[in-house]
C-alpha cells in the first residue's frame, strides 16, 4: 500500500502520513459497501433513526478534536472548524429523522391501489473537495445513509485526516461496517473509479467546475445519478439605500472567511454609483484590521491558504489588477495572503470573472436595479449572492433576478443545513441539504395493486 505525507498549511511540514488506496482497494470497498446495502436498507426505520443520532453525538463528543485537527491540516481558524465539526453533527441529527418520515403517496387511480415508495439507490461514492472537508462530507454522507444507501467517500488528498476520523466514529457509534467508509485516494484514480464502477449508482462530488464536467461525461456511460457542486463567484450587491455600516461590515468576512477559499465567496462587490466612495471608506478598516494570524488563536479570522501553488494562483491574479488597500499576514512558515481589494478596469478583467480562491475582493460601481442584475449574472457560475437594501420589494425583484441558488438578504450567510444548497449555471446540478436533499438519494418506485379482479 502507498502512503504519503500530508503537509499542514500553517507548519508547511507533514502532520500526518495517509494511505492511498489503488482501484483494487476501491473496487473491494465497493463491493464491501454493495454487500452491506441490503441489510442497511432493511434496517428497521427507527433503529437506522436512532444509528444516525449515535453517530451525531459522537461527533459532538469528538467535537474539540476534530477542529483542532482541521486547523492543523486545512488551516481553518479554531472558531471556522468548531463550527464546521458542529456541522456535521447538525446535519447527522436532522437527517436522522428522514428514516421515519420517507413516506411514499396514495394516488387516486382506476381500478385499484396505487403506492409510490422511495427507494435506496444502493452504493453512493461522495467525492470530498479540501476546501471544507468535513461539512461537504456531511452534506453528502448524512441524507445518502438517511435513505438506506451505503456510502464510500473518497477526501480530498491535502486534506483527508478528519474524514477519516469520521469514518471512525461512526463505526464507534454502531454504524455497522462497510456501511460508511472513508477511503482516501487520488480523484484520477479513486474518485474516477467511483465513476466508472458499475455498482456506484451515484456519484456525489463536489470540486471544481472542470472536474465536475469530467464526471458528468464519465457517469453518462452507465446513466450514474450524479450532483455537482462546482465553483462560484458570487456577488454582493449593494443599493444606495442599504444600510452601509453593516453591509461593509459584513463584507470582509463574505469573502476572506476561510481564507477565500469558499465556493460562496462574495468576491465580487457590486455598490450602487452614488454612495460607492462612501462605501470604499467604509470597507477599508474592515479589509486592513482583518486578522490574519495563527488559526490556533481564538481571535483569529483567517489562516494560510492551503498550498504554496494555491497562493501563487492569487499572487497572479492580484499582480495584474489595482489594488485598493489590503491587510497585513504573519511572515510563514504557513501559505498566507494579506486579505486585498482591487478595483478591475472592467467587467472582462480575470479576477472580476475567475474563481480567485483566495482572499481577494474586486469591486466595481452599477447604475441601477438592471444594471446590478446584469452584472450579476454576467459570469459563467450561480452560486451564492447577497442583496443589500432597505426596500425590500427592491431586493426581493433582484434576488428573483439573479441566475444563483442560494441569495440572501441583508445578510451575507449561505449556509443553513436545513435549507437547499446549490449551484445554477456552472455552479453544479442538483440540491444538497434542506427536505430536497433526499430525493436525490432515492428512486421514486411506483406499485400498482389491482383490484377490481
Ligand atoms: P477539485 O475538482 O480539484 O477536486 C475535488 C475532488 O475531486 C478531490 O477529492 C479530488 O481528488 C477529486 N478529483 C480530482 N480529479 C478527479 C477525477 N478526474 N475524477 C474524480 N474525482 C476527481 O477541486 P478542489 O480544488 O479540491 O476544490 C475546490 C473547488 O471546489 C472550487 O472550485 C470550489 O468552488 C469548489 N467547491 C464547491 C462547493 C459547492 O458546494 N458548490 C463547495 C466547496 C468547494
Amino acid at each position: 500500500m502507498t502512503t504519503y505525507d500530508v503537509i499542514s498549511p500553517v507548519t508547511e511540514k507533514p502532520c500526518a502520513t495517509v494511505e492511498l488506496a489503488d482501484i483494487e482497494r476501491t473496487d473491494e470497498v465497493v463491493a464491501r459497501a454493495k454487500a452491506a446495502a441490503p441489510a442497511w436498507r432493511e434496517t428497521a426505520p427507527a433503529d437506522r433513526a436512532r444509528l444516525l443520532r449515535r453517530f451525531a453525538a459522537q461527533v459532538d463528543s469528538h467535537l474539540e478534536e476534530l477542529a483542532q485537527l482541521e486547523v492543523r491540516n486545512a488551516g481553518h481558524t479554531i472558531s471556522n472548524a468548531r463550527w464546521e465539526a458542529g456541522n456535521v453533527r447538525d446535519v447527522l441529527e436532522y437527517f436522522s429523522a428522514a428514516p421515519e418520515r420517507l413516506c411514499g403517496k396514495q394516488i387516486p387511480v382506476a381500478g385499484g391501489i396505487d403506492v409510490t415508495f422511495h427507494e435506496p439507490l444502493g452504493v453512493v461514492g461522495i467525492i470530498v473537495p479540501w476546501n471544507f472537508p468535513m461539512p461537504i462530507a456531511g452534506w453528502g454522507m448524512a441524507p445518502a445513509l438517511a435513505a438506506g444507501n451505503t456510502v464510500v467517500l473518497k477526501p480530498a488528498e491535502l486534506t483527508p485526516l478528519t474524514a477519516i476520523r469520521l469514518g471512525e466514529l461512526a463505526l464507534e457509534a454502531g454504524i455497522p461496517e462497510g456501511v460508511f467508509t472513508v477511503l482516501p485516494g487520488e480523484g484520477a484514480v479513486v474518485g474516477a473509479r467511483f465513476v466508472s464502477h458499475p455498482d456506484v449508482r451515484k456519484v456525489c462530488f463536489t470540486g471544481s467546475t472542470r472536474v465536475g464536467k469530467q464526471i458528468m461525461a464519465g457517469a453518462a456511460n452507465d446513466l450514474t445519478r450524479v450532483t455537482l457542486e462546482l465553483g462560484g463567484k458570487s456577488a454582493n450587491i449593494i443599493f444606495d439605500d442599504a444600510d452601509l455600516e453593516r453591509a461593509a461590515a459584513s463584507a470582509p468576512g463574505a469573502v476572506f472567511d476561510n481564507a477565500g477559499q469558499d465556493c460562496c465567496a462574495r468576491g465580487r462587490i457590486l455598490v450602487q454609483r452614488y454612495v460607492f466612495d462612501k462605501f470604499m471608506e467604509l470597507l477599508e478598516p474592515g479589509v486592513t484590521s482583518y486578522r490574519a494570524i495563527d488559526p490556533s488563536d481564538e481571535d483569529a479570522q483567517m489562516g494560510p491558504l492551503i498550498t504554496h501553488v494555491q497562493r501563487e494562483k492569487v499572487r497572479g491574479y492580484v499582480e495584474s489588477s489595482d489594488v485598493a488597500f489590503r491587510g497585513t499576514v504573519p511572515d510563514g512558515p504557513g501559505y498566507w495572503y494579506p486579505p486585498t481589494a482591487v478595483l478591475p478596469t472592467s467587467t472582462d478583467d480575470p479576477v472580476w470573472q475567475d474563481e480567485v480562491f483566495g482572499p481577494v475582493v474586486a469591486v466595481l460601481p452599477f447604475d441601477d436595479e438592471a444594471d446590478a442584475i446584469a452584472k450579476a449574472n454576467d459570469t459563467a457560475y450561480g452560486l451564492s449572492g447577497s442583496i443589500w437594501s432597505e426596500n425590500i420589494g427592491r431586493a426581493l425583484r433582484v434576488a428573483r433576478g439573479v441566475e444563483a441558488g442560494n441569495l440572501s438578504v441583508n445578510s451575507n450567510a449561505s449556509v443553513r443545513y436545513n435549507t437547499p444548497f446549490g449551484g445554477f449555471k456552472g455552479s453544479g446540478i442538483g440540491r444538497e441539504l434542506g427536505p430536497d436533499a433526499l430525493a436525490s438519494f432515492t428512486e421514486v418506485k411506483n406499485v400498482f395493486i389491482a383490484t377490481d379482479h
